[in-house]
């Protein structure tokens, strides 16, 4: 009688224990299937930055021309696109370009193939030259010595368009490089060849 009671009692504990297993298997199957389910949008969400950081990069077209360096020799850049503290009035200025120091009367050659827009005194650019190129870009050249070409001009890249100098808002002679595209300034290490 004893050992039936005590049988019983077994058996009962068992399908207990059977119960618990079956809870612990739905709760793991539960579990898994939510790290499944919201595991993959969240890293989904983490792949989205690279995204937005390919796209805000200049992306160059087809029709994009092949930049040329300016100057017979290359230079570090000694002032970078973007915002800085201005050399001259000491205010937090956009620079909109690059500053490449050369000694004055060094040859400044166009970038690419183009049509001038301008080659006069352009204010703070001083004697400025500024050419249209296809795919929608502009290339500016500032403080210039002294200006070659004339507006209206067809240029070949590698043209000499002007000679560096020191004119306009300058502390000393260097080629103050800009490029826009669709009318935005653009850094221009990311089209011409600046390293
Ligand atoms: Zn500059």
């Amino acid at each position: 009688m004893n050992n039936r009671k005590l049988e019983k009692r077994l058996s009962d504990v068992e399908t207990q224990l059977d119960d618990v297993w079956f809870w612990v298997f739905i709760v793991g199957l539960l579990l898994g299937f939510s790290v499944l389910k919201f595991g993959q949008p969240s890293s989904q969400v983490s792949s989205n930055p690279t995204t937005t950081a390919t796209t805000s990069t200049v992306t160059l077209d087809k029709n994009a021309p092949k930049f040329i360096y300016p100057l017979p020799q290359k230079v570090s850049v000694s002032s970078g696109f973007g915002m800085r503290t201005h050399p001259v009035t000491g205010k937090q200025q956009m620079h909109s370009g690059v500053d490449l120091g050369m000694p004055t009367g060094t040859p400044i050659y166009a970038v690419a193939d183009g049509q001038v827009e301008s080659a006069r005194e352009l204010g703070n650019c001083g004697n400025g030259v500024r050419i249209n190129h296809s795919g929608g870009y502009m290339s500016v050249y500032c403080h210039a010595s002294k200006l070659l070409i004339k507006q209206g001009q067809s240029v070949k890249s590698g043209d000499t368009i002007a000679l560096v100098g020191s004119t306009g808002m300058s502390t000393g002679p260097h080629l103050h490089l800009g490029m826009k595209l669709n009318g935005e300034w653009i850094d221009p290490k990311k089209v011409v060849p600046l390293e």
